[in-house]
Order: C-alpha cells, then sequence, then structure tokens
C-alpha cells in the first residue's frame, strides 16, 4: 500500500515521528493508502521552504514567465486526468461522471483564469495639486503578501484548494497548504504537476494533518506566514480567526451555510424542480452551497414536495465507477454518524419525512461505505435544529409561504448568509428579493452556475472577504501607494 508524504521544497519526505494515519475509501470502508502526520518540524520546515522562495527565482520572474508556469501547470492536470480522477474518486466516492465534468477540469481551470486575469489588471492613479503649484503623483503598485497558508475542506477537495492557490500563485506569493485530512491525495500528487511545470522548489508545498492538536493548527500557529485562507466550518473559522490575530495576519474565510431555496407560484416548475434536486443531493449534499431550507408558496407546495419526492427516489446510489450514479456516499462514516443524527432529529421534533431518512441497502462489497438515503421532510417547527443547523448531507426540509415578505423573512433568520436561489419567472419579484436577501452569492433561475470573475464569498457567519476575479486580488496582494513630488 502507498503512503502519502507532504511536500516540502519541492520534495516528497515523510514525518520524523512516523505518525501515520489512514485513508479510508468512503464507498467500502476499506483503506486506501497512509497518510504521514506532520508535526511542528515538517510544518517549521515547509514555511521554511515557502518564505526562502520568495526571495528565489519565483520572486525574481516578471509576471510573463510565472503566468506561462501556471498554464503549464493547468495543462499537467489535464495530461494526467484520469490519475486526478481516480484519486478524487477514491477518495471522496464521488461518481466519475460528476467528478470528471467539475472537480478536475474546474481544478485546472483555476490556474489558467487567475493567470490571464492578473495580467489584465489596472492599478490606480491620482495626480494631486501641491501649494508650490508643482503636483504631484500617486500611483498603487501591488505586491504578493508573501507565504499564505491554505486549509482546505474535503468536498470539492482539488477544486477548492486550487480556487485559493491559483490566484495566491498567480499573485507571486508561496504557499503550504493543508489539505483535508479526508482527501489528501489530489494536493498531493499537485506536487509532481508543480515540478514538472517548472514551479522553483518552496513555492508550492503541502503538509498532511489533522486540525487541532496536529498540522493545521500548528500552521495557523506559524508567525512566519503572512495569512491564512480557509474554507470550512464556521467554528473552525472563528478558531482561525483567533489564531491569525496573533501577528496581525490577513484572513480570507469561505464558511458554512444553511441556504434557503425561495419557490414562488410564478416559477416555472419544472427548472424549479431541477435545480432543487441539484441544490440539494449533488455531491450527495456536501456543498457549501447547496439548499437545505427549501421555502415553496403555499399554492404550489403539494405539487412541489409531490415532485421533489418523485425526483429524489429516482436518483441512483453507487460507486464512482457506476455510470449510471448520480449519487455517491458521504465523504466518511464519522460524517454519516452526525447526517444521521439529524434524521433522527428530525423524526424526534416530529417532522413527516416525505422520502428517504435511513441508509439504502448497498450490495455486500459496499456495505461497510458511508451511504445514505436523499431525504426530504416537511412539519417541522422554524427553529428545529434540523432546520437552523448545517447539516451538509443529502437531504432539505420544505415549507410552505404565503407572502413575499414572509419569504424573504424566513431565508434571513439564521445567522449564515451564504447562498440562496430564487425560482420565479417574474424578473420584477426577483430582482427585488434578490436585493433583500442576506446573503453573498444569489441565483435566480438556476443553482451553482459561476462565472469566476465574480465576487464569491459569504456575508454574517458564513464568511469574511471576496475571491474570485480580482476580488482575489484584496486578499493575495498587498497594495502600496507611491508618491512623486513632481
Ligand atoms: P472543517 O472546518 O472541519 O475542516 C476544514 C479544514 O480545516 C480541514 O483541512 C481541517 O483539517 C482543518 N482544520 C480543522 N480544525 C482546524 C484548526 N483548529 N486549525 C487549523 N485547521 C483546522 O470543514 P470540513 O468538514 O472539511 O468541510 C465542510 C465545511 O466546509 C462545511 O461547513 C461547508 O459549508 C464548508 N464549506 C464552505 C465553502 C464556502 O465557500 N463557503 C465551500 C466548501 C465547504
Amino acid at each position: 500500500m502507498k503512503d502519502i508524504k507532504h511536500y516540502i521544497n519541492g520534495h516528497y519526505v515523510g514525518s520524523a515521528s512516523g505518525k501515520l494515519f489512514d485513508n479510508v475509501n468512503p464507498a467500502n470502508g476499506k483503506v486506501i493508502s497512509k497518510v504521514h502526520e506532520a508535526g511542528r518540524e515538517e510544518v517549521d520546515a515547509a514555511v521554511q521552504a515557502a518564505k526562502a522562495a520568495l526571495r528565489g527565482p519565483w520572486g525574481k520572474m516578471t509576471l510573463e514567465q510565472r503566468t506561462a508556469i501556471l498554464h503549464k501547470v493547468a495543462d499537467g492536470i489535464n495530461a494526467r486526468f484520469d490519475e486526478f480522477l481516480e484519486a478524487e474518486c477514491l477518495d471522496t466516492g464521488k461518481p466519475k461522471s460528476l467528478a470528471s465534468h467539475i472537480d478536475i477540469p474546474r481544478g485546472a481551470a483555476n490556474f489558467k483564469v487567475f493567470a490571464d486575469m492578473i495580467k489584465n489588471v489596472p492599478t490606480e492613479s491620482f495626480e494631486m495639486p501641491t501649494p508650490d503649484g508643482t503636483g504631484a503623483l500617486n500611483y498603487a503598485v501591488r505586491r504578493p503578501k508573501g507565504v499564505v497558508g491554505v486549509i482546505s475542506p474535503w468536498n470539492l477537495p482539488l477544486l477548492l484548494m486550487t480556487w485559493k492557490v491559483g490566484p495566491a500563485l498567480a499573485c507571486g506569493n508561496t504557499v503550504v497548504v493543508k489539505p483535508s485530512e479526508e482527501t489528501p491525495t489530489t494536493t498531493a500528487l499537485l506536487g509532481e504537476v508543480m515540478k514538472d511545470a517548472g514551479v522553483p522548489d518552496g513555492v508550492y508545498n503541502v503538509v498532511h494533518g489533522f486540525g487541532g492538536d496536529s498540522a493545521g493548527a500548528y500552521l495557523t500557529e506559524h508567525p512566519l506566514v503572512d495569512g491564512f485562507t480557509f474554507t470550512g466550518e464556521t467554528g473552525t473559522g472563528e478558531v482561525i480567526m483567533k489564531a491569525a490575530a496573533k501577528g496581525i495576519r490577513d484572513i480570507s474565510l469561505e464558511l458554512g451555510g444553511k441556504n434557503a431555496g425561495l419557490v414562488f407560484a410564478d416559477c416555472d416548475m419544472d427548472k424549479a424542480i431541477e435545480g432543487t434536486m441539484r441544490s440539494a443531493f449533488a455531491n450527495c449534499g456536501q456543498v457549501c452551497l447547496g439548499t437545505e431550507r427549501v421555502y415553496v408558496e403555499r399554492s404550489i407546495f403539494d405539487e412541489f414536495v409531490g415532485r421533489l419526492k418523485e425526483a429524489a427516489e429516482g436518483l441512483k446510489i453507487g460507486p464512482p465507477d457506476d455510470a449510471e450514479a448520480n449519487m455517491g456516499p458521504l465523504v466518511s462514516l464519522k460524517h454519516r454518524e452526525k447526517v444521521l443524527s439529524y434524521y433522527q432529529k428530525a423524526v424526534d421534533d416530529g417532522a413527516t419525512v416525505v422520502t428517504g431518512g435511513g441508509v439504502p441497502d448497498m450490495p455486500a462489497e459496499l456495505a461497510g461505505g458511508a451511504w445514505v438515503q436523499p431525504t426530504i421532510w416537511t412539519g417541522l417547527a422554524d427553529d428545529s435544529a434540523v432546520v437552523t443547523d448545517e447539516i451538509f448531507g443529502p437531504c432539505c426540509h420544505i415549507r410552505p409561504f404565503d407572502t413575499e415578505e414572509e419569504a424573504i423573512q424566513l431565508a434571513n433568520s439564521l445567522p449564515y448568509g451564504l447562498a440562496s436561489a430564487i425560482w420565479s419567472e417574474n424578473i420584477t419579484r426577483a430582482h427585488r428579493v434578490a436585493g433583500q436577501i442576506e446573503a453573498g452569492i444569489i441565483w435566480v433561475n438556476s443553482w451553482f452556475l459561476r462565472d469566476l470573475r465574480t465576487p464569491f464569498g459569504g456575508s454574517k457567519q458564513s464568511g469574511i472577504g471576496r475571491e474570485g476575479g480580482v476580488h482575489s486580488l484584496e486578499f493575495y496582494t498587498e497594495m502600496k501607494n507611491i508618491c512623486i513630488k513632481l
């Protein structure tokens, strides 16, 4: 069985402690590989390498040279597409049909998009008068932030990690990445691609391990890291924010959500069902932007619930290689315990279980996997934990509403503010409602339609800052104003 090592200063290295942990295939519960767990020593080596690389060839490259290398990184991922696909699907259990058109191609695209974007961003300049009449000229330049700590989750491992590493490197930074302990393989594999593409040693570093008392905490405590970009749970974001406060380091936080879908009677029902199906069940419900609360105008409530139930019962659950399957397992048995605890809580709180609510029957060779049924509830009170907590599983609660004001109030009733989907063919209403929803990302008559140039991030407890397009520059660069007296 292969072991997965850290990638530090251009080389794969094991942990001095010899500590290894299991990487488990969630489709069958079998161990795929052993992963080295970084101690303070390896994290320090990675950060020191990243710091030194800022002063090496990377820091001296022209923008053209740097961005040409990032194009080669994207080409390198695409050249090894099948290897990345296999690794991502083994780690996550997700269907290959999904990962082959989202995770891997978008993982590669993140390098090209940000390399091209950075070449086309103008800077600002202000002329000013001076008392002696000669005037002065201000202009701003952008410089890399330095060493960026990248801490990423398991739901879209390559995609969400490169979403940060792409712009970080395009802006001239160096990175130390701590991928999720659940899904370390593609982040590790990317080291080989970086090397082949000509990324200098020390620019891209990877340390494996857990969060608290492990690689994640050691990274956030390291004083030479200049800023942290994190995607994960809101509670973890709070811990990272505290660690970053020491030394006044910058943070970009993409956190959890409990997103609302608002379905108005004037919607196109086919579109609303298709979009809500994807937003509740894609990636086995493990998408931060997913819809776990669906509010439906009362006059179409019964029809909507009936049609969503029928569609959910049509989902085909299966392992990554099953070409017919459109739903895989959850990421781990531990996560399944959490999701199933909410399935039980829904029953305890008096929900009507419209469909699902348990574990599906799977063939013997898959019985050890983290499988759950797609689940729909109605009838829960607004303050049930099932309706207020992020479950991160293939489930949603559907509740009727009577007025537009009530729908908006319900959507805004939680401390999260990540995303929302509005389903209405009345474009005036859609604009009006979109303007009042407290969330960073609103879709009208669609879901997960992503243009990588747009601002991406959450409001309220769903995050701090925006990444995407030029907005990524705000975090990955320091702006410096130069004032010249003429
Ligand atoms: P998580 O917070 O448990 O872990 C994320 C990463 O943080 C992992 O690499 C983990 O090892 C690390 N970590 C945990 N504790 C740490 C600590 N004390 N110090 C440093 N690092 C630590 O999240 P998860 O379960 O991997 O991912 C699911 C969560 O991510 C959900 O809440 C989901 O909504 C959120 N998410 C948000 C977005 C977004 O863009 N807003 C995107 C995807 C996922």
